[in-house]
Parts: C-alpha cells; structure tokens; sequence
C-alpha cells in the first residue's frame, strides 16, 4: 500500500433510480429474486411467484420478447397487470458502425441521455461483445481514450445487461419459435472491459452478469465472461465469489513508477499489493487463470528487461498474458510498440512457460479498438494537458 491519496472504494456516482417518479419501473435487469418479490407486491399469490418469475423471465431472456401482450402462456388479466406494473426497456441503439474487419461499435443512449459504446468483435470461433459499466471512468488511465471522459455515473443493471440484448437484437440472435436451435452462437462471449471500472459498480456488474449467465435465458457460461480491472484489490475476491467469472488484470508495467504514471490507481494499490491479491484469487486454477493485459507503448513498457521483470512478477500465478499493441487516438501521448519489439518481448514471456499471443488490433478504422471508446457526443472533456497535470499534482511532481 502506498502514500497516495485515498479514493474511495465505491465511487461517490448515482446509479439512477429503476423507478423514474410517476413511472413504471423496468422489469428487465431485476434478478430473480427481485423479480419474484415485484411480482408478489403485483399482487401474485406467493404460491404462483415461483412459477411466473419462470415464464415471464423465459419471454424476456430466451424468447428476447418485448411486449407482455405477447406472452401468451400467461393469463390476458395477469399479462394486462405486467402491463400497466412495468415496463420493458432497454438501451435505445443511437447508431452502429462496423469495420472493414467485422467488428461492430454500437453508440448506446440511456436514462439521462447519456451514452455508452458497446463493441462486437467476431472471430472464427467466437463472437465476443465488450460491454461498459460507467459513462466515462474516474481512473485517467493515461494510455485509454476513455480515461479522458469525466465519469457520469453508474450504469444499472438492466443498462448492462440491456446491451447485450440490444446486441443480440442487431444480430438476429433470439431463438425463433418452431425452428431449429442453432448450435453456434454468434455472441459467445462477454469481456468487461469497455467504458469504466467494472468492480466500481459491483453490484450492478453482478446482477446483471447472473441474469446473462441463467440457464433460462442468455445463458451464457461464467467461463466465457471476463471481468478486466485496473486493480480494485479489496473487491477482487467477490468477483471470484458472487460472480464466478474469470478476471483479467490491466496490468501494464513492470514497476511501480511506471505503472504509477499509466494506471494511477497503482498509487493506491502497487504492484505488490495487487499480485498478492491474485495469488490469492479464490477461483485461481490452471483451467482458470488471470489474464494479465499489458498494452505495448514504445520506449515505455516495452524492453525484455521489462518482460524479463514480469515473468518474475507473476512466478506462480496460473496466468496469459495479453500483449496489446497500443491503438493510437487522437492526442495520446504515446506510440505504439513496434512489431520486432512485441514480438521480442512476447517470445521471452513464452519461453518462461506463459501463452502470450498478441491482440490483432480490431475495429481501428472505427475507433473501435481497445481504450479507443469514448461517446462521440460526451460534452464534458479534459485535455491530455490537464490529465497530465493532474497526474503529476497527485504524484507530487508540480
Ligand atoms: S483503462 Fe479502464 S479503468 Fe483505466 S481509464 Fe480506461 S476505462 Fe478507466
């Protein structure tokens, strides 16, 4: 643990209330057990709650269906009181763009209007969607795009979950009645790792991974979800215990003053504090092990001194290091690596006995790519100047 100025664990942002005043709340987003109590104060008999969480959670997780009139194994009285109880909403898709590569960038408005970006990247084998969790980030990581966006405030869970339907909206992915199931899924994966720090909204975070992860509806394994932190030490383990996803780590740099300067949150847990934390990961396994993010800036991060010190950093850690060629955007303070150099630093790692296979950057040409996403229309910006000088403020370099 450092010196560094203390920011609080749970960030001081609202999340907005599910029931706007005068209006009705928004079923989708509630977990089971929510549901079953909203259901109940409905005026379900507590015997049927069971049953109706069921069959109303099966039309709008499997089926994708959003209107209650066409929920038709349920009663037109009961379906008339869903109705005029909740409502059905999600994200309102403001606009897509897709990359000579595939890859898809979807500008999402919700409550407030704010915006957040939500990126579909599909592979031979898998179709992964990065999803965010806050509008803008308090982190100013200095290599990220996002970083440089004030945060706003939490996303709810039915705004994080939301974009996943919105998502399976766009690619035609809800079953269709009658006909048959199709084997592969096109959005096979999620990766937490758009706009903002995802254990800086657990909660939210939790609730809406376990409605995507239900066997009755999206349905999608724990093991294809991946939560990305700067490094939240103290709320690691829940994401192991309440979520059971994997975890990978922006983990950057070697030592604790570079790393100090690309992920300042470092000022607050280092290097040493965090690898404890994940040494003592609860779900830590060979089957299961942390990926470690590390984005590849010239001259800054990029030796084999530099690789060298992270195979030593992480001895003992079941781990995969992504190496990430750095994805330039406008005004950022650094270059990316070039190939030879990532190539060089990426065979050292390998021969220490890590996978480290480097990220083909993705949906560049739409400024889609990793700490590229930013919303288009946010007002509120800082310069590059003023993050720098507000990096060295806390670090005691003015
Ligand atoms: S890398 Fe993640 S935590 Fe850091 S500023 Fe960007 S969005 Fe925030």
């Amino acid at each position: 643990m450092t010196d560094a100025p203390q920011t609080p664990i749970t960030q001081d942002v609202m999340t907005i209330p599910r029931k706007q005043p005068g209006g009705k709340p928004n079923i989708v987003g509630l977990t089971r057990e929510a549901l079953r109590q909203a259901l109940i104060d409905m005026g379900t008999p507590e015997k049927q709650a069971r049953m109706r969480v069921n069959q109303v959670w099966q039309w709008i997780y499997h089926w994708g269906v959003r209107d209650f009139s066409q929920m038709t194994n349920l009663a037109r009285d009961y379906r008339g009181k869903l109705t005029e109880t909740f409502r059905i909403d999600l994200p309102e898709m403001v606009s897509k763009q897709v990359s000579a590569d595939g890859t898809r960038k979807y500008l999402m408005r919700i409550a407030g209007g704010h915006e957040v970006e939500t990126v579909y990247i599909p592979e031979a084998d898998r179709g992964t969607l990065c999803i965010s969790s806050q509008v803008g980030c308090t982190l100013t990581c200095s290599f990220c795009h996002t970083g440089t966006q004030r945060l706003v405030r939490n996303l709810s869970a039915d705004e994080i979950v939301g974009q996943i339907m919105v998502a399976r909206d766009d690619l035609g992915e809800w079953p269709v009645p009658g006909a048959p199931k199709r084997e592969e899924r096109l959005l096979s994966n999620i990766v937490l790792m758009g706009m903002g720090e995802p254990l800086y909204n657990f909660d939210n975070v939790r609730d809406a991974m376990k409605i995507a992860m239900d066997g009755e509806g999206i349905s999608l394994s724990r093991r294809r979800i991946t939560l990305s932190t700067s490094g939240v030490v103290p709320e690691i383990a829940r994401c192991a215990e309440e979520i059971g996803c994997l975890l990978a780590v922006s983990f950057h740099a070697t030592t604790d003053e570079v790393r100090d300067r690309l992920v300042p949150i470092n000022k607050r847990w280092n290097i040493e504090t965090l690898l404890t934390a994940l040494r003592d990961y609860p779900r830590l396994s060979n089957s299961e092990r942390i990926t470690f993010e590390y984005v590849m800036l010239k001259d800054v991060n990029d030796s084999d001194a530099d690789a060298r010190r992270l195979v030593k950093l992480i001895s003992g850690i079941p781990a995969k290091i992504n190496l990430i060629p750095f994805n330039e955007w406008p005004g950022a303070p650094y270059e990316r690596s070039d190939w030879s150099r990532i190539e060089s630093f990426a065979d050292i790692v390998h021969k220490a006995g890590y996978a480290s296979p480097i990220r083909t950057p993705r949906g560049e040409d739409i400024m889609a790519a990793c700490g590229q996403l930013k919303s288009a229309t946010e007002r509120e910006r800082k310069s590059r100047a003023r993050i720098a000088a507000e990096i060295a403020a806390e670090s005691g370099l003015q």
